[in-house]
């Protein structure tokens, strides 16, 4: 029989529910559980793919194609759950398809009403989920925070889950924040109180509280809100500001976090104490041997959750080179107004990531021609990828003003373009390029070093592709084409021959790359920047 925990949050967005149900996940997976997780999502987009990263942050994109939210990504982090479509719905996904059931006249008769036919819908998809993915505990994470509007049906499905399961088959786990008032030096209760309150007003009782908080819990502060909350004070758990977000499996382990539910659900698991990820995630992550910095070139850099994956993935780098990675966050329009000296001549590494839309992209080139003039190790990203084919392609292949014609629909050299199959799509929406591709890597290269193999599959989210009319023009400029997409003959790596590390993809390795597993090219990267500092930068 299947397992579900559902996880709220309460008093204030932003508590970290995400990497709490992921940490979850890690430790119930320690105990030699097949987990898998799934995120539901209030808004009514049908997903993120279409909104602004300001909105929403980054979109984490599946294997299988799929626009999700950037938890899916810590899921994948954490845990080794195989996340697919099906693992994020959003009210959008719900109604839709409700409508078009309506429409084919699946209720004839009925009158169609958020309960039960959309809180039906939305179960129907977490049991979707228990049955593709074959976990023995699926966990629920429920966005927003208890009392909003629009996740109430999504909080009503999850309390009529226990009464379709049975009462030992279903969890709730409640994250909240416990605060500390600086001016009464005291911690206060009260908004955990009402924020269960509210729960408890929809019928959810929580099984655990999760308590965010900055200062230690007392014994009596964890028995007052064991009181109020009707939880049992060990269920009462601490969740204090970690330095580094891979020690919350082990803050919730050493509560016994994973006993507490695993005596709920009446099962016997094998002990496990979570060493490894304690001597090879969090103890390098927390003690490392040098500092590398790396600049960020970017549009979004103002906002931390815009390229979560990407500083996510610096860090897994770090991981496995020892080092610290100091991310030095720079606004692409800087370099435009300043140049990029001003931002870059400290730095031992330069990442340009993702985008989309004209503005900051000159600036990024500058930051490219930056890196490859001076010899700085260059990691780039999709639109970072496409960046330094149009420098390149300007400022050594003489190609004058050559752009890509996302940002220039008359350059005299499109050395970006769209493919012909994307030219008449009209929909914005899960239209673009996405999810895993095969790539096949040329021996001798920067790449094949990377990755030893020679067939790789990568994640896309882009409709712009290399233009295939300038190959012959750039390679003989000194540009290696190490990574082909073999069935359409599309460019997925780039690098450059007499650069100590020049390397771009088209593809999005930061969303396979985990703690435990570095992605090799940011493995790879974080390398060449430590052996640059040393060098360059002692
Ligand atoms: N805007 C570019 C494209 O659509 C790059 C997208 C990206 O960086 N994810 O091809």
């Amino acid at each position: 029989m299947t397992k579900y925990i559902f996880i709220t949050g309460g008093v204030i967005s932003s508590l970290g529910k995400g990497i709490a149900s992921a940490s979850i996940g890690r430790v119930l997976e320690s105990r030699g559980l097949k987990v898998t997780l799934m995120k539901c999502d209030p808004y009514i987009n049908v997903d993120p793919g279409t909104m602004n990263p300001y909105q929403h942050g980054e979109v984490y994109v599946t294997g299988d194609g799929a626009e999700t939210d950037l938890d899916l990504g810590h899921y994948e982090r954490f845990t080794n759950a195989k996340i697919t479509k099906f693992n994020n719905v959003t009210t959008g996904q719900v109604y839709n398809s409700v409508i078009s059931k309506e429409r084919q006249g699946k209720y004839l008769g009925s009158t169609i009403q958020v309960i039960p036919h959309i809180t039906n819908e939305i179960k129907e998809r977490v049991k979707k989920v228990a049955k593709v993915s074959g976990a023995d505990v699926v966990l629920v994470e429920i966005g927003g925070t208890v009392g909003d509007i629009e996740s109430l049906p999504f909080l009503e499905a999850a309390r009529q889950f226990r009464l379709d399961v049975g009462y030992n088959n279903a969890l709730y786990i409640h994250l909240t924040l416990v605060p500390y008032i600086k001016v009464a030096d005291e911690i206060k209760t009260k908004p955990t109180q009402h924020s269960v309150g509210t729960l408890r007003e929809i019928g959810i009782q929580p099984d655990i509280l999760i308590c965010r908080t900055e200062k230690p819990l007392s014994d009596n502060i964890k028995e007052k809100i064991s009181l109020f909350c009707n939880v049992r004070k060990e269920a009462v758990i601490e969740a204090p500001d970690v330095e580094s977000i891979y020690r919350i499996p082990l803050v919730f382990k050493n509560q016994c976090l994973d006993e507490i539910i695993l005596s709920h659900f009446n099962l016997i698991c094998k002990y496990s104490d979570l060493k490894s990820w304690e001597k090879n995630v969090v103890n390098r992550t927390l003690e490392p041997k040098i500092n590398v910095k790396i600049a960020v070139v970017g549009k979004y850099i103002g906002l931390q959750d815009a390229y979560k994956s990407i500083y996510e993935a610096l860090i897994h780098g770090g991981i496995a080179n020892d080092a610290h990675i100091e991310i030095k966050k720079v606004d692409s329009e800087d370099i435009e107004k300043a140049g990029a000296a001003k931002f870059l001549d400290d730095v031992s590494g330069i990442l340009v990531p993702g985008g989309f839309g004209m503005r900051g992209i000159e600036g990024k080139i500058k930051a490219i021609n930056f890196a490859r003039t001076k010899n700085i190790p260059f990691l780039g990203i999709c639109l970072g990828m496409q960046c330094a084919v149009i420098e390149f392609s300007r400022n050594v292949c003489g190609l004058k003003n050559a752009n890509s014609t996302e940002f220039s629909k008359k350059t005299a050299y499109p050395v970006i373009s769209l493919l012909e199959e994307q030219k008449n799509i009209k929909d914005m929406g899960g239209t673009m390029r996405l999810g895993s591709y095969p790539c096949k890597i040329k021996k001798g290269t920067l790449a094949f070093k990377a990755y030893k193999k020679q067939l790789i599959l990568e994640r896309h989210r882009h409709r712009y592709e290399f233009n295939n009319k300038y190959r012959r023009q750039l390679e003989k400029n000194g540009i290696i084409f190490s990574g082909i997409y073999k069935n359409k003959d599309l460019v997925e790596i780039v690098e450059l021959k007499d650069h100590p590390y020049f390397i771009a993809g088209q593809f999005h390795p930061e969303f396979q790359s985990k703690p435990d597993k570095p992605h090799p090219l940011f493995r790879d990267f974080i390398a060449a920047a430590a052996r640059f500092q040393k060098a360059k930068r002692p």
